[in-house]
């Protein structure tokens, strides 16, 4: 973590710093008082000093005016007992060390004692030589002595002089005892400063202290709180409690604004969640919330021995609808497909069972009761059924199969991707094997949805690998068995696995889109192949037609009329000499398109034949609202034409009812000879079939129309 310094810890340094600037004031302050002390000590000293020696030096100029004055006579007359008289009074006086009176000559003539011991010495100390040529009033200092001396006068004549020794000290030692005095009380009165600096340092620091507690207690904790609550609906954490204040002032305006913003910030995230998590058209949990709430649980079965099952069920051909009636009926569409299966789960799911769509048509369901076997197999049979029905969009009614995919935990995965994977593989396993059906999970399937994967791509390229080919299976007319025209039928030879069934790399095709590109191939190439029959047969013989394969989902991108009439006339081949196949159910579940389009095609002048028909659940009732040229029957039925009475009767009835409606019919998958003697008599129109013909390369069929003669 980076090195941070909080507020605290500034407001903390900031108080810290201005003690410290305060008591550096004070010892400053404290320092410069010391400094005034000694500067006055200094100073008083030095005033004491002049008032000092001002006063002795005016008491001593006094004192030796007056003797040197009260000398004249008794000098004159040279009365030595007068003169003792004096100079003893005057040594008598407080202070005074020395008199010493002495003739012109500087010889001492008394010095106030009682024997003079010094009588007549002259005077030769330091002091002496100013003193006795001083002409007036004379004053020396030495430092312990102030020596004036003042000549003793008569009349302009000096007799002599008179000196006087002040006792210095004396005055020093009284100055001294003031200094101390002074001293004392200066430092009296500067303990006292320090003591009030002390104190004024002490309620400084804590006035810091408080100040500090104050800035914690109504600054820093309560955007502590702040920040920590921001953290937590930063992470995430929107139920946390949000700091209350019932403070007046900015701080509390904030935390209540903060409060506000956070809760409005936690009913968007509610919002959100809500809208990230749930399915905007059918208000079911969406794939995020499935995926969120199957992690969980898993979490939660994790080794406690129990299981769950998923179902994957997806609409079949649901695309059909959004193509063909539009957005809003495909929303209805779902809309009322999520109800039923809703309803399904609730009434068998049991109290666990949850719903999610996954989106598109996709719906997941995830059961846990019981046992899960049994229950995913009742709920998936009953889904099936369920969504089989009917529904009514729009006022049509539309028919929408459901392919369910099974998968069990732990048996198949123990992790939910694992499980979502598996249980979309067994839904399009449940689609291959012919939709509205529902298949559980193995491994094979694996395998299979791989090969599946890897034809897919080894198709994209076939066409143009030069391995797609078209054969060609005659169609006889079986009034007189002649050769009529040929169903155009894609083969693919890989180079690696040989021949492909139809019925397997069809399929593929149309899964994967694929047929998009090689519908048109197939199209083009049969126009081609056709023109070419047209030259090779007999001047006399009748024009051939070829049929061609056209896929539902070819049927339904739209196009396909402009696309037969662009093959068409790119080969130059006439259009009654095109036919085109559709299956049955392919025309059924989209009544409405279906009809505009065989109209479209038919205008042109193509035919369109129904293929398989009778396998889908149409009905001959059917055959009158949507406009074909012809019908082919299954060869499931001509299979059994002659042993079972019930085909018997429907390939009748097929044929009647087409006749009745101008119709041509085609019986597939003639394969005996009674078989054809039955559809003939039945009075069926053409027939194809291996008794008949094998689907036969184009130099081979070239050569059967070139031998064609015409009888
Ligand atoms: P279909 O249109 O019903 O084609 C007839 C199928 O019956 C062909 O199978 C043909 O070989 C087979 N058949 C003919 N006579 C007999 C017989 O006497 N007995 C038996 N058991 N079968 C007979 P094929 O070629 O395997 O084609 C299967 C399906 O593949 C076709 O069924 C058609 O739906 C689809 N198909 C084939 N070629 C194309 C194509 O170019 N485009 C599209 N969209 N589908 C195609
Ligand atoms: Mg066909
Ligand atoms: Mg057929």
């Amino acid at each position: 973590m980076r090195f941070r310094i909080g507020l605290q810890a500034q407001f903390f340094a900031m108080v810290g710093f201005a003690i410290l600037a305060a008591s550096a004031l004070m010892v400053l302050f404290w320092m410069r008082q010391q400094e005034v002390q000694t500067t006055v000590e200094g100073l008083s000293r030095q005033a004491t000093d002049q008032v000092l020696d001002a006063n002795l030096r005016r008491r001593a100029d006094g004192t030796a005016e007056q003797l040197a004055k009260a000398l004249v006579n008794p000098l004159y007359y040279f009365d030595l007992d007068a003169v003792g008289d004096l100079a003893k009074s005057t040594l008598r006086q407080p202070g005074v060390r020395y008199v010493l009176v002495y003739d012109a000559d500087g010889n001492i003539l008394h010095d106030g004692t009682a024997d003079i011991p010094t009588y007549g010495r002259r005077m030769d100390d330091a002091l002496a030589f100013e003193a006795i040529g001083a002409r007036e009033l004379h004053a020396q200092t030495t430092r312990d002595i102030l020596d004036v001396s003042a000549p003793i006068l008569i009349g302009g004549s000096r007799l002599g002089g008179v000196r006087v020794g002040f006792d210095r000290t004396e005055g020093r030692d009284f100055q001294q005892a003031a200094m101390t005095q002074l001293r004392q009380q200066i430092r009296d009165l500067g303990h006292r400063q320090l003591l009030a600096i002390l104190l004024l340092s002490a309620a400084l620091l804590a006035l810091g202290g408080v100040v500090l507690a104050l800035i914690q207690r109504t600054l820093v904790h309560p955007i502590g709180e702040l920040a920590d609550s921001a953290r937590a609906i930063e992470a995430g954490h929107f139920d946390t409690g949000m700091p209350v204040s019932r403070r007046k002032d900015e701080l509390g305006d904030l935390v209540r604004a903060f409060g506000r913003m956070s809760y409005s910030v936690a009913r968007h995230d509610r919002e959100i969640r809500r809208m990230a998590y749930t399915d905007a058209l059918t208000g079911l949990a969406n794939r995020l919330a499935f995926r969120e709430m199957l992690d969980a649980r898993l979490m939660q079965l994790n080794g406690a021995g129990r299981e769950l099952a998923l179902l994957f069920a997806d609409a079949d051909d649901f695309k059909r609808i959004n193509d063909t009636l539009g957005h809003d009926a495909g929303d209805e569409v779902l809309l009322q497909f999520a109800h039923r299966i809703s309803d399904t789960v609730a009434e068998m799911g049991g109290a666990d069972a949850r719903v999610a769509r996954f989106g598109g048509d996709e719906f997941v369901i995830l059961v846990e009761d019981g046992d899960v076997r049994a229950g995913a197999t009742q709920l998936a049979e009953r889904l099936v059924q369920v969504l089989s029905e009917p529904l009514v969009v729009q006022g049509r009614q539309v028919f929408l199969g459901t392919s369910v995919g099974v998968t069990l935990y732990p048996e198949d995965a123990d992790g939910a991707t694992a499980l979502l994977k598996n249980g979309d593989i067994a839904m399009y396993q449940a689609k291959v094997a012919g939709k509205n059906c529902y298949r559980f999970y193995s491994r094979a399937m694996n395998e299979a949805v791989e090969r599946r994967v890897h034809l897919e791509n080894e198709l994209r390229g076939a066409w143009d690998r030069g391995e797609l080919r078209l054969v060609y299976q005659p169609v006889y007319r079986l009034a007189d068995q002649r050769l009529v025209g040929a169903e155009a039928l894609l083969r693919w030879r890989h180079h690696e696995q040989g021949v492909i069934a139809p019925s397997v790399f069809i399929d593929v095709a149309e899964q994967s889109g694929l047929i998009d590109t090689i519908g048109p191939q197939v199209m083009r190439a049969a126009c081609g192949d056709a023109v070419l029959w047209e030259q090779a047969r007999a001047a006399d013989a009748e024009p051939l037609f070829v049929s061609v394969n056209v896929s539902p989902r070819q049927l339904r991108s739209g196009d396909l009329a402009r696309m037969v009439e662009a093959s068409l006339r790119d080969a130059g081949l006439s259009p009654d000499q095109l036919h085109i196949e559709l299956t049955e159910t392919a025309v059924i579940s989209d009544e409405a398109h279906a009809s505009q389009l065989l109209t479209r095609l038919r205008s042109l002048g193509v035919k369109v034949w129904l293929d398989d028909f009778g396998t889908g659940f149409s009905g001959l009732s059917h055959l009158r609202r949507v406009p074909v040229d012809g019908v082919k029957i299954d060869r499931s039925f001509v299979a059994d034409v002659l042993r079972d009475p019930d085909d018997l009767a429907l390939t009748t009835a097929i044929i009647a009812m087409a006749h009745s409606l101008g119709i041509t019919v085609v019986a597939e998958g003639v394969e005996k000879e009674g078989q054809y003697a039955l559809l003939r008599e039945r009075r069926c129109d053409l027939a194809q079939g291996y008794w008949l013909g094998h689907p036969l390369e184009m130099e081979e069929f070239l050569a059967l129309v070139a031998e064609e003669v015409v009888a």
